[in-house]
């Protein structure tokens, strides 16, 4: 196979690299794409909160560092499908004013070099393409849209459903929380054929009814029906290689099964995600790319982002028998708040939290004192909730390799007042609804920042932009210091605005494709 000479060579099969591949597959011409992982295995651990939480059982099992050398194991997932074979398809679009420079109390989070109309047609298809059920009209800083949704909102169940009203009764504009989810329901029960049967284990589980909308159910599937495209598994890319003029690659060498192979293409993508993609042009250093291929700005790995997020809990006496949580958003303090002029960003219900999880994640450290851990019972007990704010992207926040193949990321937060000042708002508003007599009487308010190993949403590494000397990729996510390199993770990203990343990532790699396409001809 390694003698084949292919079309297109997409590295990576999570959302960026299976969208294009998919997206390309219907133009006839050969496509190959490498995944380091195999196919996740489909097994009762799936929904089992200790396997995936405390032991870890899906994630990579690297060691990388803090620049003050403590070790920590990130959050990456190496799987057909990439991370999200785990995510929580929570597929929202960025604001509009997103694109533009917003003022944060801290800095500046500078504009995209295209705006958001540009990118609109993509986010309507990217929708499309993984089945988004959500409700226009009801967000207050929804971005215009050509169109509805594709699928109705998912139904908020009785809890969920007091909250939401509560919260319209002071004033506040909840909304369902866009999900890409192959459900089908009436009320909150689930058809006998929906292949989502309405779980607790969403949100950082694998579905073992292949109910969740992810890239190998929605893409990679699809896309290996046509016999123009081929899937490798346990394939890693350790290095690119170019020619001698340093403009073109020539060779993307492989370990498969611990032997070396190269593949050669005419057009080469990079969908690592953001960090590992980054670590792939280090890797592919040479005497053309001294400082790692696409580097001459000295930008790859820079600006890395990856959002303020906190798990917060509000546990009260009455227990919580919500099963599928994960149904409310709320954006009213996206860009401020009558207390504070600056971006604050979102709240969202999170999938329903088990003892295991609270124990793994969730749980400040003066809790894990009690000699006997009331995880279960905290969890019972628990309203879920995900603050996240915008974080700003600065040279110094980078992923780096040592010669040694030490891998060290340097995170600095910013927006650090924001992030508080959202939370504090999220616990006035619990304080001030009623949406259950006992609901949020006697409630204990627990939250976590999400540690510098939380890279779910990594961003930024290699921004695209029309500059060579400030930019890694051009604006159709080409390199521009290589002339057949793609890049569709979410390195491109010049900001990560308040909102999860992967519509965006979805969107602009069917945006790529295009362009991709046009050159092949
Ligand atoms: C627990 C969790 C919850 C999340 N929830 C949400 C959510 O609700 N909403 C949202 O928008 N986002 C969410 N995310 C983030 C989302 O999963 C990512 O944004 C998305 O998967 C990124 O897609 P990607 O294609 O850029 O990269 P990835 O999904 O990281 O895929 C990259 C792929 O490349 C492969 N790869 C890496 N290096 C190599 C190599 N050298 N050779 C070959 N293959 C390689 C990897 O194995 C992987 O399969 C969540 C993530 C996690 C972990
Ligand atoms: S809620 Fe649905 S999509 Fe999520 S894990 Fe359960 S069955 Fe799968």
């Amino acid at each position: 196979m390694s003698n084949d000479r292919f079309d297109v060579i997409v590295v990576g099969s999570g959302p960026g690299g299976a969208t294009l591949a998919l997206r390309l597959a219907k133009t006839g011409k050969r496509i190959l794409i490498l995944e380091r992982g195999d196919y996740l295995k489909r097994e009762p651990d799936n929904w089992d909160a200790k396997a995936v939480f405390v032991d870890g059982k899906y994630q990579a099992k690297d060691t990388w560092f803090d620049d003050r050398g403590h070790s920590f194991h990130p959050g990456l997932h190496y799987a057909v499908g990439g991370n999200s074979k785990v995510y929580g398809s929570a597929l929202f679009r960025l604001r509009e004013r997103d694109f533009s420079e917003l003022v944060h109390s801290d800095g500046v989070s500078p504009a995209w070099p295209l705006s958001y109309a540009v990118f609109e047609p993509y986010y309507a298809e990217a929708e499309a393409l993984f089945h988004v059920h959500g409700q226009r009209g009801l967000d207050p800083n929804e971005p215009p849209s050509s169109g509805p949704y594709p699928f109705k909102p998912v139904a908020h169940e009785p809890r969920l459903q007091a909250l939401s009203d509560a919260l319209e009764k002071i004033g506040h504009h909840p909304f369902p929380q866009p999900l890409g989810i192959l459900l089908d329901e009436v009320g909150t029960q689930a058809l006998p054929t929906s292949p989502c049967i309405r779980c607790s284990a969403f949100d950082g589980f694998p579905c073992l009814t292949n109910g969740k909308a992810d890239a190998q159910i929605i893409c990679i599937g699809p896309a290996l029906a046509y016999p123009n495209v081929t899937l490798l598994t346990g394939a890693y890319v350790e290095r690119l290689e170019t020619d001698p003029s340093g403009r073109t690659v020539t060779g993307v060498h492989v370990i498969q099964n611990g032997a070396p192979e190269i593949y050669t293409a005419d057009i080469v993508v990079a969908a690592c995600g953001s960090l590992s993609s980054a670590l792939l042009m280090f890797r592919s250093a040479s005497d053309q790319h001294p400082n790692g291929l696409a580097n001459s700005s000295d930008q790859v790995g820079r600006n890395y982002m990856r959002h303020n997020n906190a798990a917060f809990m509000a546990v009260s006496l009455a227990p919580n028998d919500t099963v599928f949580q994960k149904t409310l958003a709320l954006t009213d303090f996206y860009f401020g708040a009558d207390d504070w002029d600056y971006p604050l960003g979102t709240i969202l219900t999170n999938g329903k939290s088990h003892g295991e999880e609270v124990q793994a994640e969730a749980l400040p450290a003066f809790l894990q004192w009690f000699p006997d851990k009331p995880f279960d019972e905290i969890a019972r007990h628990s309203l879920d909730f995900w603050v996240m704010s915008e974080d700003l992207p600065l040279p110094t926040n980078r992923i780096t390799l040592a010669k040694d193949g030490r891998v060290t990321l340097n995170v600095r937060p910013t927006g650090g007042e924001a992030h508080r000042r959202l939370r504090h708002k999220l616990e006035q508003l619990l304080t001030n609804v009623d949406a259950h007599p006992h609901l949020l009487h006697h409630s204990l308010y627990l939250g976590k920042n999400i540690p510098i190993g939380g890279t779910a949403h990594q961003a930024g590494t290699m921004r695209f932009g029309t500059d060579p000397a400030s930019s890694v990729l051009n604006l159709d996510c080409r390199v521009h210091d290589v002339d057949n390199l793609y890049v569709v993770d979410a390195s491109f990203f010049p900001t990560i605005g308040a909102v999860n990343p992967t519509l965006t990532i979805i969107a602009n790699a069917l945006r790529v494709a295009d362009h991709v396409a046009g050159r092949l001809g």
